[in-house]
């Protein structure tokens, strides 16, 4: 039993280096998180060596005492996290990450070329709610069902749900995908809800990026109105990277009495082997952490800091898509500074900031995104407050300043414009400061 210094110096060193990159950086992904000590030791421990295809009490292998009796609290939790009835609500809790859990819902709601409606990905939404481009039908969402997205609004960036309700009108889609990975304002699940009986659609939430929000009630429930709830466990809720996918009940013979058998057999056999048992313990102890106290604080933090940093930005004169924010993510739009959220993403690298290029919307290009989304739950787990996302804004601006005035004597072109970066005098002085 060597340990893993001992047995792989060089996958050590760099686990090692990642660590360090982690906690010296200011990290500012939108769905990313420092998950607890506690959660990472359930994830590293002697349960990722059990094979359990099935459900609990129903297996395929032997030796599953325990495994059924973690995976039956890791449910139980969640539905206590998200403030549900086992009466109301059950929920499969193997799936891989957030994409299978979305592929297995929409195995479950759907047959193939069924026709489905998400949020289009350069208005914020995710690939597995139906991404195609004009030349590629690009996630299997779109290879195996029939997708129409609709899009939020050119001129303010909130959802257009008057043209979604009339697009659907003439679609008719069988399921109506709400969630977003860069979406900064919350959802109406109640209009949603009355766009999809219109046909007799299914709703279904990919609350991903919100969840640890919904389960703090700091963010609309869209239990009250959806048919079917997915989400990740590992951005704002905080917990190890998967899935899970909540279902609702109902009496026999009514709509929704199925979706639990539905659910169940898309995740296993349909889409998945055995479980990921080290995860699915992992995401109990998350589970845990998210029903406390503390976690409600967390999430309001998280709320407060992403206003902070949206305001502090726009008092420096930058623009904010939709003006500003109502979860952890702000969109920052980089267009009126002529500058690319390629290089922003780049200059930021450099500088030990963390962030991704976005595209905004009405972007004339899907390949050059115009803005870059910022992310507070990271920063807000090792507990930065409104004052020190000041600071960030503060760094941010002085890193957008430097970007745009390398970018005037190298071009447009971003090879010439990271060359610029690596001797970049003030590139250095910020980078010691951040550091
Ligand atoms: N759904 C949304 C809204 C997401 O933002 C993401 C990931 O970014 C996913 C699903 C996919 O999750 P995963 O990367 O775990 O497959």
């Amino acid at each position: 039993n060597t340990t893993l210094e001992e047995e792989d110096k060089e996958i050590y060193d760099l686990v090692q280096r990642e660590k360090w990159r982690q906690y010296s950086c200011l990290e500012l992904i939108a769905s990313e998180n420092f998950t607890s000590q506690a959660v990472m030791e359930a994830n590293g421990s002697a349960l990722t060596n059990k094979y359990s295809e099935g459900l609990p009490g129903a297996r395929y292998y032997g030796g599953n005492e325990y495994v059924d009796q973690i995976e039956n609290l890791c449910r139980k939790r969640a539905l206590e996290a998200f403030h549900l009835t086992p009466e109301q609500w059950g929920v499969n809790v193997q799936p891989y990450s957030g994409s299978t859990a979305n592929f297995s819902a929409l195995t479950a709601l759907l047959a193939p070329h069924d026709r489905i409606m998400g949020l289009d990905l350069p208005s914020g939404g995710h690939l597995t709610h139906g991404y195609a481009t004009a030349k590629k039908k690009v996630s299997s969402s779109a290879i195996y069902f029939e997708s129409l997205p609709y899009q939020v609004d050119m001129k303010t960036g909130f959802i257009d749900y008057d043209k979604l309700e009339q697009n659907a009108a003439l679609y008719r889609p069988k399921l109506i995908i709400c969630g977003a990975s860069a979406y900064a304002r919350d959802w109406d699940y109640a209009r949603l809800r009355k766009i999809a009986d219109q046909h007799s659609a299914y709703l279904m939430a990919d609350i991903a990026h919100i969840s640890g929000l919904v389960a703090a009630q700091e963010a609309n429930n869209p239990f009250e109105f959806c048919d079917v709830v997915t989400t990740t466990t590992h951005k704002t809720l905080r917990g190890p990277r998967a899935g899970l996918i909540f279902f609702r009940r109902a009496p026999k013979g009514e709509k929704n009495s199925d979706l639990e058998d539905r659910v169940n057999f898309a995740v296993f056999p349909s889409n998945q082997g055995g479980p990921h048992n080290n995860t699915i313990a992992a995401i109990a102890v998350a589970l845990k952490q998210a029903a406390g106290p503390e976690f409600k604080q967390y999430a309001r933090q998280v709320k407060a800091n992403a206003i902070a940093l949206a305001e502090a930005l726009k008092s420096k004169g930058y623009k904010i898509v939709t003006d500003g924010t109502e979860n952890h993510l702000v969109l920052w739009d980089l267009r009126p500074n002529a500058l690319t959220g390629s290089k922003m993403e780049k200059i930021c690298d450099y500088v030990n900031i963390t962030l991704n290029k976005n595209a905004v919307h009405g972007d004339s290009s899907a390949l050059v995104p115009g803005g870059v989304r910022l992310g507070t739950p990271a920063l807000t787990s090792r507990g930065f407050k409104e004052a020190d996302f000041e600071k960030v804004a503060d760094f941010l601006d002085r890193a957008a300043k430097i970007a745009i005035n390398v970018q005037k004597t190298t071009g447009k072109l971003i090879k010439d414009f990271v060359v610029a970066l690596e001797s970049n005098e003030d590139v250095k002085a910020l980078r010691g400061e951040v550091e």
